[in-house]
């Protein structure tokens, strides 16, 4: 009987661990911090509990101007405007970013694999990278617009 119980505490303890493992998993970005005290709180939901802006949303869908774009956060410089171009998915899109400006890793939310991509430098969540992109490398980076700020030359 005493056995019986210990195993159903581990079972609990094994439901506990289940259940708020994935809470864990937004914390335990490496080196992931807020630098930029003016973020307002739907960039620090995207950008720090991973979440995603509604698409068709962002204004940088528009912008067509020669420059580059930053990390909201931190300011590192993470994509050239001649990488960008309409996917028609609704969210800005590069097909390539700067070397080294993101680290990834696998999302298995929402029951499907994908990569997704954090600044290096910051360790806020940008988005989504993809292999059905336009350019040589076949990349197609899914940025949230409110993660980034585009610097014109
Ligand atoms: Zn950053």
């Amino acid at each position: 009987m005493k056995i019986k119980k210990r195993n159903f505490i581990k079972y609990l303890f094994y439901c506990l661990v289940i259940s708020i493992g994935p809470h864990f998993r937004v914390l335990s970005i490496e080196n992931s911090k807020i630098i930029n005290p003016n973020l307002t709180d739907e960039q620090k939901k995207i950008m720090f509990k991973e979440g995603t802006e509604r698409p068709g949303t962002s204004e940088l869908l528009f912008e067509k101007r020669k420059g580059s774009y930053h990390c909201a956060n931190c300011n590192a410089k993470l994509f050239n405007s001649v990488a960008k171009y309409d996917s028609g998915t609704g969210w800005p899109s590069f097909s390539e970013a700067i070397p080294g400006a993101f680290k990834t890793k696998i999302d298995y939310s929402y029951g499907m694999k994908r990569i997704e991509y954090h600044c290096a430098k910051c360790g806020a969540h940008h988005g989504h990278v993809f292999f059905d992109g336009p350019g040589p490398g076949g990349k197609r980076y899914c940025n949230n617009g409110l993660c980034l700020i585009f610097v014109p030359n």
